[in-house]
């Protein structure tokens, strides 16, 4: 499933059906927070996902993606790991930050959402991180309506993270996403507002900010896929997909 180019405009009924696969994600999602505990394997978080797609009938939209094919469902990234971590051995410890994303295809169509969380109890600094990780989604969900372009969003994040001294990722973005996980329009995490393509109605976008506590500079391992923050430094990462509606903005990734 490549980049899809340009930009799809979905019918109420398609909504209808991203809605529910944003449902499935969702549950996914909260069944793997619901193991994460000091002494948990990043495997055991992504088999409490697998387990919540596959008894819904639905399809895992990161197995097998990209190249090299993405090896498991979900992707769990520990501490300074921002995105894309591949879940196996490691197992949690008390204080570190985990970040679980997934996707899910139901009836041709996506959900993508992430979610960053404390195994157990956590520094200061680390529960700052999570509380303005999700407050920049919240800033950018609210962007999220026909008037606005899509530098609107982008800025009201980048403003939530940079007030708070932290820093948005250059090197990753938000997306557009529907029958492929990535479609137009990008959606940096940076940006100024008034600038950008307009949003419209029937348009669905991942939102997802990726946030690092002191540097904008990622690397990626050996392994191809985990991207993690230059300096070593901590990182959090939330995500939905957004619907511009009449009504406003329309979050698809909720159970
Ligand atoms: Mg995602
Ligand atoms: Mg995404």
């Amino acid at each position: 499933m490549p980049w899809k180019r340009g930009i799809s405009l979905k019918t109420p009924e398609e909504l209808a059906i991203m809605r529910e696969a944003g449902r499935i994600n969702a549950r996914a999602l909260a069944a793997a927070r619901a193991v994460i505990r000091p002494g948990v394997t990043t495997a055991d978080i992504n088999a409490a996902a697998a387990e919540v797609i596959r008894n819904h009938g639905a399809q895992p939209a990161f197995l097998g993606y990209g190249e090299p094919p993405f090896p498991a469902v979900t992707t769990v990234s520990v501490n300074d790991e921002l995105v894309h971590g591949i879940p196996g051995k490691r197992k949690l410890r008390e204080g570190d930050i985990v970040s679980v994303d997934c996707g899910t295809v139901f009836e041709g169509y996506v959900g993508d959402s992430a979610f960053s969380v404390g195994v157990g109890s956590i520094s200061t600094l680390a529960e700052k991180l999570l509380r303005v990780t999700e407050a920049a989604l919240e800033a950018g969900i609210l962007k999220m309506v026909a008037a606005n372009r899509t530098g609107d969003v982008s800025a009201a994040i980048q403003e939530v993270v940079e007030r708070a001294g932290f820093q948005v990722v250059r090197d990753y973005t938000g997306h557009g996403v529907g029958r492929a996980m990535h479609e137009d329009p990008q959606v940096p995490n940076y940006g100024q507002a008034g600038r950008g393509v307009p949003l419209r109605e029937g348009m669905t976008i991942a939102l997802e900010p990726m946030v690092l506590v002191s540097t904008n500079e990622t690397a990626v391992l050996d392994n191809h896929w985990t991207v993690v923050s230059a300096d070593g430094s901590l990182t959090a990462h939330f995500e939905h997909t957004v619907a511009v509606t009449a009504d406003g903005p329309l979050i698809l990734t909720l159970e």
